[in-house]
């Protein structure tokens, strides 16, 4: 009787971890619109001084950071989640941190967002670049998917980075990648978030992938999420694949490396202007996308499904 009871319990526990206790609908209730409200708009405030190292700002915004990682469960890849490098003779920090135990013989993935922006600029009025959408949206993005993926563990690794100093030339990515790929991290693929606080002209929850056609990432996310990640000429037609941190990854390993985005150069108009505010984004939409985005990412480990680079093939 005790060993029947006993064995019902672990049948118990071992189907609740097995169960998909990350369907959409418990999705839903665990990242919620009022929580990436409340992380957008902390990091998009006008104390933040539009996130960049010059003006102190990207080091308030990285404390927030590091304290969100903290007390939800992820833990620091590097020491106090730093990895440091010099830009224009300061130092800054990319921010990085790792769900579950590293282990080095496993394979990784990354999921990244800059977290700097412009700073204050020498203008007249409003002064403060927020980057709200470019890219405190990302870093929300980035934020609330590492949560909710630290509420299961996984059989690969998972690096989460937010990145200093991409406007100035996604610096504290390169930074980051060779770092990596001299520690030898067996990384299988890096998925950045880009600027997602706006709805794709094409339709809402979804969300364009740079490098679309180099790879089988979008492919195997639709597979989860049908329509979810599309194909976005501009995106060709001006290499954003290599405009954004992702193209480091690729540079460095030669792996599926892809940004995921819905500014599609029609739907939003102040891109690097001082109006890019958090007031100005649909909040429900960029929830449904980073709701979308967990989702398909936690099939994808849970399917230990690997992404095929295409040698040769266009962009
Ligand atoms: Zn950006």
């Amino acid at each position: 009787m005790k060993k029947s009871l006993v064995a019902l319990k672990v049948f118990i526990l071992s189907s609740c971890v097995n169960q998909s206790s990350y369907d959409q609908g418990a999705i839903r209730d665990q990242i919620t619109t009022k929580e990436t409200k409340v992380i957008l708009y902390t990091l998009a405030n006008d104390d933040m001084k539009g996130r960049d190292s010059n003006s102190g700002g990207y080091f308030k915004a990285a404390s927030y950071v590091t304290e969100y990682f903290k007390k939800h469960n992820i833990a620091p890849f590097y020491e106090a989640y730093r990895d440091s490098l010099v830009t224009d003779s300061i130092v800054s920090f990319n921010i990085v941190g790792q769900i579950g135990k590293y282990n080095p013989k496993r394979k990784t993935i990354l999921i990244g967002a800059h977290l700097d922006h412009v700073g204050i600029q020498n203008i007249e009025g409003d002064n403060v670049f927020n980057g709200a959408n470019d890219n405190a949206a990302g870093s929300t993005a980035v934020m609330q998917i590492s949560r909710f993926l630290a509420l299961h563990s996984w059989e690969k690794n998972i690096i989460i980075a937010l990145f200093a100093d991409e406007e100035k030339g996604l610096k504290g990515a390169h930074h980051l990648a060779n770092r990596l790929k001299d520690e030898n991290v067996d990384l299988a693929y890096m998925i950045n978030f880009e600027m997602i606080g706006t709805v794709l002209t094409s339709g809402e929850n979804q969300v364009y992938m740079t490098g679309y056609k180099m790879t089988s990432m979008a492919e195997e996310m639709n597979r989860v999420s049908p329509n979810f990640v599309q194909f976005l000429p501009e995106a060709k037609e001006l290499n954003l694949f290599r405009r954004s941190d992702n193209y480091a990854f690729f540079k460095a390993f030669n792996i599926p490396a892809q940004t995921l985005s819905s500014f599609d150069f029609k739907n939003f108009d102040f891109y690097h202007k001082p109006g890019d505010e958090p007031e100005r984004l649909a909040l429900e939409n960029m929830n449904k996308i980073i709701g979308t985005s967990a989702y398909t990412l936690a099939r994808l480990l849970e399917k230990n499904t690997s992404i095929k680079l295409f040698p040769n093939e266009d962009k």
